[in-house]
């Protein structure tokens, strides 16, 4: 039987919705624009605020608001954020509170001074430990469970930030890709399971960190590595350096989400370009039920690249039989269920001359909750298609993800009730086929049991409350 994590129902906190870009840099004049430029490419990870802290060594400069980067940051916002040093973050929450207050990076002034938070993540053991918290005393500002790691390092009694972060995160259980700035330094850290990606480059004597390294080809920063699962690299006048204050990490659990849909192609994250392995994923999809058709047909942008390794895969030809409008947010942001059934109209169109008397293979990456694939395949039929054989280049969506994914409650997903051949009908499309989850893991070769594939088949790398004695962790006295 498959075991979700233990959530307490009392506290509001707006958890699964953590889908997020960080960034940070270390060392250079114009940081605050390097932030802006690093955020710019980061776009995909999260639209729905962004936020950008400097350092001048003594004070903390914050702009943040709720859009788009280029919308937010206008010039004269850019010119307050002065100093050498920076964090930025972008936010993206589908039905959460879309408020300024929720907006990161989180910033404040504690006994030690400023000190600000960029999170991408979701923490398991969020809202226990803010109860704990508040049942102290502590008042919270926000309904973000990252705000949590903010107190907890308050509270710390430790003289170092880095310190006072490993006696925070030692309190913390689930997904966190952080970027922590201080009054004179820059910390970066991956949980132990490594669930989000994070990576660290350089630019000139600068150093600079982001979730994905498409960030650092914007800003000519050359990608030196990814900050392992579990590590801490402290930047500051000493230098670099890092930690390992958790231990080694004995087993990752790398999100495989993030190379089927979230990160950009151009990137590379967990070792491998998400390009390459998205074709694979393509390529895989072909052996998987195999048919005769006469075009492969993406689902843009997302089914694009898988779409690309499917044609290559089976010989069966590629071509755009769907137009998509960038100028409209994507589909799945739409808060009502009304607004989503329309969002695929206005962003999605045929090309009719491509799909009228074809037997058609349209490939996406993913079905959630169906509606987008149902919407789709009436797009085509309607064009004139013969057949319509719908490929999914991931397996079926059956569980929700707590560690940073924005998926819907079991309940809405398709997959956790429906058999393939119950969500074949529903899509109405004449075949239906998922990526396994051999078939993909194989992709991943010998690293193939370094990832986390909870959403498809339930087996959740975290799943327990905190500990006693991370509990106790909140009561120690000081010292
Ligand atoms: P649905 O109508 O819920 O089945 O939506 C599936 C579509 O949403 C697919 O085309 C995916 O590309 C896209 N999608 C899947 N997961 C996410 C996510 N976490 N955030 C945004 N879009 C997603």
């Amino acid at each position: 039987m498959v075991t979700e994590p233990h959530m307490p129902s009392g506290m509001v906190l707006d958890k699964f919705k953590e889908e997020c870009a960080v960034f940070g840099v270390f060392g250079h004049p114009e940081a605050a624009n390097l932030t802006y430029l690093g955020l710019y490419a980061l776009q995909h990870r999260g639209q729905e605020s962004s936020g950008i802290v400097s350092c001048d060594g003594l004070r903390h400069f914050t702009e943040r608001g709720m859009g788009y980067v280029s919308d937010i940051f206008t010039e004269e916002r850019l010119a307050r954020l002065e100093g050498n040093m920076a964090v930025g973050h972008n936010r993206y929450s589908t039905h959460g509170v879309s408020q300024l207050k929720n907006t990161q990076p989180i910033a404040i002034e504690y006994s030690r001074g400023p000190l600000a938070l960029a999170h991408n993540g979701n923490l398991i053991n969020a809202d226990l430990l803010r109860g704990r918290l508040e049942e102290d005393g502590s008042i919270f500002q926000s309904t973000m469970d990252s705000e949590v790691i903010i107190h907890l390092i308050a509270k710390s009694r430790a003289k170092r930030l880095q310190d006072q972060v490993t006696e925070a995160l030692l309190q913390i259980q689930g997904a966190y890709s952080l970027t922590i700035l201080g009054g004179n330094e820059l910390i970066a850290v991956r949980d132990i399971h490594g669930f989000r990606p994070l990576a660290m480059g350089r630019l000139g004597s600068a150093v600079v960190f982001a979730s994905e390294t498409c960030a650092f080809d914007l800003i000519d920063a050359t990608f030196i590595r990814e900050v392992e699962p579990g590590e801490m690299i402290v930047v500051n006048d000493e230098g670099i350096n890092s930690y390992f204050p958790f231990g080694q990490a004995t087993h990752k659990s790398q999100c495989v989400f993030e190379y089927i849909y979230f990160a950009r192609p151009d990137s590379t994250i967990f070792g491998a370009n998400v390009h390459s392995v998205r074709k694979q994923f393509g390529r895989q999809l072909a052996k998987e039920l195999p048919v005769e058709a006469d075009v492969v047909v993406p689902v843009p942008d997302s089914g694009v690249v898988a779409a690309l390794g499917y044609a290559e895969g089976s010989g069966i030809p590629f071509d755009k039989g769907i137009i998509r409008n960038h100028y409209v947010g994507r589909t799945f942001i739409e808060p009502a269920q009304s607004i989503r059934h329309f969002g695929v109209k206005i962003k999605l169109n045929p090309v009719k001359e491509v799909i009228r008397g074809k037997s058609v293979v349209v490939v996406d990456d993913s079905i959630v909750r169906g509606t987008t694939s149902r919407k789709i395949i009436k797009m085509i039929r309607d064009a004139g298609a013969r057949e319509i054989h719908m490929r999914i280049s991931s397996p079926p969506t059956t569980h929700s993800c707590f560690y940073g994914i924005d998926t819907p409650t079991r309940s809405e997903l398709i997959a956790s009730t429906y058999t393939i051949k119950q969500i074949c009908e529903y899509i109405e499309a004449d075949t239906l086929a998922f990526l396994s989850v051999e078939r993909m893991m194989s992709v991943m070769g010998q690293r193939r049991d370094d990832f986390c594939k909870a959403c498809f088949d339930g087996s959740y790398p975290v799943k327990t409350a905190p500990t006693e004695a991370q509990l106790a962790l909140l009561d120690k006295p000081p010292v």
